[in-house]
């Protein structure tokens, strides 16, 4: 069987006939493009942890960290190397192979760069993958973070680069790509996609994904959210996207970006259960486990063992998720 081909040339036309296809099409296609290049049956879990909450300048208006909108969000300082490790040892215990630690800042100064590093070492030393999301980065400063362990950063795209500014005042869609370019220049693995359901149409959906799809290198984890509406942001109360056009996002980003884990982020835990199987089957295979998202909620970890247990699921360690897992290897391990 040939493989789906990498490519970083999509046109908008050809996304967006990808969008079109009849449903059961689109994912046929990307569930034999899935299997190409992942075990269909493991999911890589990540755990995201809080470390800096709220007080952001910024003015991203899907969040309920930016010190502008009043959602309720009580702004925190960093947490402590060991308040940090204490959740991080937790998270490893309930089964995840990774560990995410989002700061809510613009672009954090050295002396935060360096306290995360310190943080990011010891959280490594307990065997975990380490991702790290704190807004814009120097050069520098990520090849700080690489040094100290950082195996991927976390910087979304957020939406098309023509409804970007719908949405974001405060910084520019170029911005995002430049502290892309200084993570990839660093050696990090990158983790980038975006949120849809923010009231964008079907071609801005494509065009969020030609924009990750184009980048220089695939971003190795994809992670596509659904909008969490939030009382106090400007996008509480737009119109709830169709569920099924998420699954027709997810199964065109595994189409484009055969290679890359495809997460399900933000908005789980508005989605019922057969709408995360219909995901799983279009292409995601990576979720964030645990109670809270950043500061918004998450299905609760019970929940997500139950439904993983009636779906056959089980979760990919780190040794298997760094490499292509091939069919034949596959059929071996199914069978
Ligand atoms: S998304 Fe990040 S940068 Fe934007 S307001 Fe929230 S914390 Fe700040």
């Amino acid at each position: 069987m040939v493989a789906a081909v990498i490519r970083h040339d999509w046109t908008r036309e050809e996304i967006s006939a990808l969008f079109a296809l009849p449903f059961n099409e689109l994912l046929h296609r990307a569930h034999t493009v899935h299997r190409e290049y992942h075990d269909p049956n493991a999911i890589q879990i990540s755990t995201l942890l809080s470390i800096k909450t709220g007080g952001c300048p910024e003015d991203c208006a899907y969040c309920p960290q930016a010190a502008r909108y009043d959602t309720g969000v009580q702004a925190q300082k960093l947490m402590s190397v060991d308040a940090v490790l204490e959740r991080a040892q937790a998270a490893k215990n309930a089964g995840a192979s990774r560990f995410c630690m989002g700061a809510a800042w613009r672009s954090p100064k050295d002396r935060d760069v360096a306290k995360v590093a310190e943080i990011v070492s010891a959280v490594k030393a307990l065997g975990l993958e380490t991702c790290a999301t704190l807004g814009m980065l120097s050069g520098e400063q990520a090849d700080t973070l690489k040094t100290a362990g950082l195996d991927y950063y976390n910087h979304n795209l957020d939406t098309a680069p023509e409804f970007y500014g719908e949405i974001i005042h405060t910084r520019q869609f170029q911005d995002r790509l430049d502290t892309l370019a200084h993570v990839r220049e660093a050696g990090l693995k990158t983790c980038c996609g975006g949120i849809v359901g923010m009231g964008e149409t079907r071609e801005q959906r494509a065009g969020l994904l030609q924009a990750l799809v184009n980048l220089p290198e695939h971003p190795q984890s994809v992670p596509i959210n659904q909008l969490v509406q939030v009382e106090g942001t400007p996008l509480n109360g737009t119109e709830t996207l169709d569920p099924f056009e998420f699954v027709r996002t997810i199964a065109v980003a595994r189409l484009l970006m055969p290679a890359s884990v495809v997460r399900l982020t933000a908005g789980r835990q508005q989605m019922d259960d057969a709408v995360q199987a219909l995901c799983f089957f279009a292409g995601a295979n990576s979720i964030f486990y645990g109670e809270k998202l950043l500061i918004t909620k998450n299905p609760d970890v019970e929940h997500d063992r139950r439904l993983f247990t009636r779906l056959d699921l089980y979760p990919l360690d780190i040794v298997e998720e760094s490499s292509t897992v091939h069919a034949d290897i596959l059929e071996s391990r199914v069978a």
